[in-house]
């Protein structure tokens, strides 16, 4: 524990640093002031004992100033050293931020059970600013937890559905275009039911990791939406770019040629993928993202309809197909 004594009378600092020193406690002493704000700033004591009345800027004066260079949640127990003895020369320290006094001449025993004291609610102030940060840590991690899903660490629906949510808003107001795909794993069942569950979830990690590397933008989300269907919303893109994602991610997943000896027709693992692209504007207020989804689905449907490992899109009410403006994403 280090302590900083401030005080202009050297009689009375030798006897303190004297008692200090006998408690075991790491002590510097300046004489004024200036000079105590100095060493405060730089060295960093944990205590520090001021006395009131010095030439220059007072004990008074220091503790404000002390009080005023603390951050945030920092605290630094101020004691006063006085002879000073009237209720109002207390109570105005306290106001200033001074936590406690001792009256000089200073008592050892005194002073021994103000330091012992002052060390305790220090400890104690600590151990909660250390607790404090582990909570934080905690709901920080909560967080990511309820935003992410178990088995694949790629998004959970539960984040897709706030980021839809949110862009579908946004794509109202600014009118924009925002597409959303729903892609699903082919003959899923036959794979779990020939290589087994354990193949199937590695499976499942492995195809999320290749549909998370298609998209580039930041706004762009892959999600799990459960089992082995996946989900993508891609802000300000329109139904050209968004089909041109989907064949990536379509191919892109070909590409790995995971072993499918299970699946009707194709001998590689593979995904069907419904893409839906809506150009909503403020006056679409009957529609919503939930509706557009479900546009996404009926498409995945008419994917796997017409021989999976294919790409569908959805055909739009045209109220909301209005002109392909932007046509490249
Ligand atoms: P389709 O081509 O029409 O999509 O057929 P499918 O067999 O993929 O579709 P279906 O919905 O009949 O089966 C999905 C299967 O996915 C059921 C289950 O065995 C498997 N599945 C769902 N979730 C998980 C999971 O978390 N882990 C594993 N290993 N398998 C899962
Ligand atoms: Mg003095
Ligand atoms: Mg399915
Ligand atoms: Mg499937």
């Amino acid at each position: 524990m280090k302590v900083l004594l401030i005080e202009d009378t050297m009689t009375s600092a030798t006897v303190v640093l004297h008692q200090l020193d006998k408690l075991g406690l790491e002590t510097r002493h300046v004489t004024d002031g200036e000079a105590g704000l100095k060493e405060f700033k730089s060295w960093k004591p944990d205590m520090i004992l001021l006395d009131v009345i010095m030439p220059g800027l007072d004990g008074f004066a220091v503790a404000r100033r002390i009080r005023q260079l603390e951050r945030d949640g920092e605290w630094t127990p101020i004691i006063f050293l006085t002879a000073k003895t009237g209720d109002k020369d207390l109570e105005h320290g306290i106001e200033v931020g001074g936590d406690d006094y001792l009256i000089k001449p200073v008592s050892e025993v005194v002073l021994a059970a103000k330091v012992r004291a002052m060390q305790r609610l220090a400890q104690m102030r600590y151990s909660l600013v250390v607790l404090t940060r582990r909570l934080d840590e905690a709901n920080r991690e909560l967080t990511r937890l309820t935003s992410v899903d178990g088995l694949t660490g790629i998004a959970n629906r539960r984040s897709f559905d706030e980021t839809t949510k949110r862009e579908w808003q946004r794509a109202r107001r600014n009118r924009l275009p925002l597409s959303v795909m729903m892609i699903d794993v082919d003959c899923f069942k036959q794979y779990n039911d020939g290589y087994g569950h354990q193949a199937g979830d590695e499976c499942l990690i492995t195809v999320a990791k290749a549909l998370e590397e298609q998209i580039k933008r930041p706004g762009d989300l892959v999600a799990r939406f459960g089992g082995e269907e996946f989900v993508v919303v891609l802000p300000e893109t329109n139904a050209v770019g968004a089909f041109r994602v989907a064949e990536a991610m379509r191919a892109g997943i070909e590409s790995l040629a995971l072993p499918h000896a299970y699946s009707n027709g194709h001998e590689v693992l593979t995904v069907s993928v419904g893409v839906a692209t809506a150009y909503p504007g403020p006056e679409d207020d009957e529609l919503s993202e939930g509706w557009l989804l479900d546009c996404a689905d009926q498409a995945l449907y008419e994917a796997k309809k017409g021989g999976r490992n294919r790409i569908s899109v959805a055909q739009l009410k045209p109220a909301t197909q209005f002109a392909i403006k932007n046509a490249d994403r």
